[in-house]
């Protein structure tokens, strides 16, 4: 197996080359020097044989098949098959929506989202390929989900400190008693401001050569050890719902794009995947974008249901424009264009209001007796969007988080009580502890001076 690098989304705009990294260099660093995001050189392929030899097996072994491609040289096989049984020890319910369309469930994890996937693989690879003594200060910016998920992957793993940044106003009641409540090693932080301000914070602190000292490192769906777990449950998906070895549709509910973007590796990979439907809110910048081939980040982001998903620049739209042959910046200016008729050819997306997601919501509950939150809503209703112009091939939609992680909703337009499961019951025994901040980077500097 050919060993793997990863280089920047920007090589091709900086004046000096940059060499690629090692996969233990892109995980630390998160953010290549350029500023762009890492991308695997190469990518590994998965063939019909191997796809067919994984059916029914248990999920680790699914994910060793896959991540294995990648880590070959970097992390001995024993010691990854070992982490994926430790932390890949949950289920991942598939439920029928239709005949031809399912859905399949990845809330199950130790903070109900589907961010549980990716923020336990990268803190465990964390943890294994530290060499340094000094310890690693992780920041992460949220906007709900991934703050608990990444907090409780570090939580208790020595030699790390976590800083979680979260926009006041916009988490629900549970996701914030979720973010706040992990402790010890994991501090939240309240911003007034906007997920996309905390996400600013994160960028301005990483590249502040004054602060090198706390060896920071980001957790944002842009370290690429979230983004390779994230190909693994497309492949479980597939082999575990596919009849023969029919390519498929998969509708992914979206905000910063690294879900999907799971998606279009393991396509690029091997697996058949027909079309990659990319469900968005009324942040509605890429569909716009795949339509008219200019783009336009939504500033401020809009406030929607599917809060999780309120995100105006997708950071990780540059991997994309990458893999089609464009160049995009983190600010969001087109360096050079993408191939959009091949962008077109695979990938569709379309914008769901809130009125779509909560409708979607009520017949889901009512008709197919499912019950789904906003962010899977946002998912299913943009499948039947797209089977409104396309013939009806077999489907595979997302559920990413609990609904139990969004009573005050469901509650209001089912009428009926959600009950949580046991990862939520969980916090509700736990302490909370919270420092509020401004959106001002100046004040966010300081605090984590004083907390050193
Ligand atoms: C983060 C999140 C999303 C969006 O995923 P991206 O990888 O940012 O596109 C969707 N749903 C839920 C519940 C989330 O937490």
């Amino acid at each position: 197996m050919e060993r793997i690098y990863y280089h920047s989304t920007n090589r091709d705009l900086a004046p000096h080359y940059t060499p690629p990294v090692t996969f233990k260099d892109a995980l630390f660093r998160g953010l290549a020097p350029d500023e762009g995001l890492f991308m695997p050189k190469i990518l590994p392929s998965l063939t019909k044989q191997e796809l067919k030899e994984i059916k029914h097996k248990p999920y680790s072994d699914v994910a060793f098949l896959v991540l294995n491609k990648f880590l070959y040289h970097d992390i001995e096989e024993n010691t990854l098959r070992y982490i994926l049984e430790k932390i890949y020890d949950f289920k991942l319910p598939i439920e029928p929506i239709d005949n031809i369309t399912y859905l399949i469930r990845l809330d199950q994890g130790p903070t109900a989202s589907f961010k549980d996937f990716g923020a336990q693989f990268m803190a465990q690879m964390m943890a294994h390929l530290k060499t340094d003594s000094s310890d690693i200060t992780v920041l992460v910016a949220t906007s709900g989900d991934t703050g608990s998920a990444v907090g409780e992957a570090f939580r208790d793993l020595e030699g790390f400190k976590v800083y979680l940044l979260y926009p006041k106003n916009e988490v629900s009641k549970i996701q914030e008693h979720q973010l706040t409540s992990i402790g010890n090693n994991i501090q939240a932080i309240a911003i007034d401001g906007k997920f996309d301000d905390c996400q600013a914070l994160v960028k301005l602190a990483l590249s502040d050569n004054s602060l090198e000292f706390l060896h920071f490192t980001s957790a944002n769906s842009i370290n690429i050890g979230r983004v390779l777990p994230q190909i693994v449950y497309y492949v479980y998906a597939y082999i575990n719902i596919a009849r023969n070895s029919e390519p498929m549709v998969f509708s992914i509910p979206s905000g910063n794009f690294g879900n999907s973007l799971g998606c279009e590796i393991a396509r690029r990979m091997g697996l058949p995947v027909k079309k990659i439907i990319i469900a968005v809110n009324e942040n509605d910048e890429f569909p716009k974008f795949l339509n008219a081939g200019s783009y336009q980040k939504v500033s401020p982001s809009r406030n929607c249901l599917s809060n999780a998903m309120n995100v105006g620049n997708p950071s990780n739209l540059a991997r994309y424009f990458d893999f089609y042959g464009g160049i995009l910046t983190k600010e969001g200016t087109i360096h050079k264009q993408p191939n959009l008729e091949n962008m077109k050819k695979k990938l569709f997306s379309v914008s769901v209001s809130d009125v779509e997601t909560v409708d979607t919501i009520i017949k889901m509950n009512s008709k197919n007796n499912l019950l789904i939150e906003p962010h899977g809503a946002v998912g299913i209703y943009a499948l039947q969007k797209y089977r409104e112009n396309n013939r009806a091939e077999p489907a595979i939609c997302i559920e990413t988080a609990h609904p139990a992680k969004f009573p005050e909703v469901l509650e209001e337009v089912l009428h009926t009580k959600i009950d949580s499961p046991p990862s939520l019951l969980k916090y509700k025994s736990r302490s909370t502890k919270v420092t509020f901040l401004n959106n001002n980077y100046i004040e966010f500097k300081s605090y984590l001076l004083d907390n050193k």
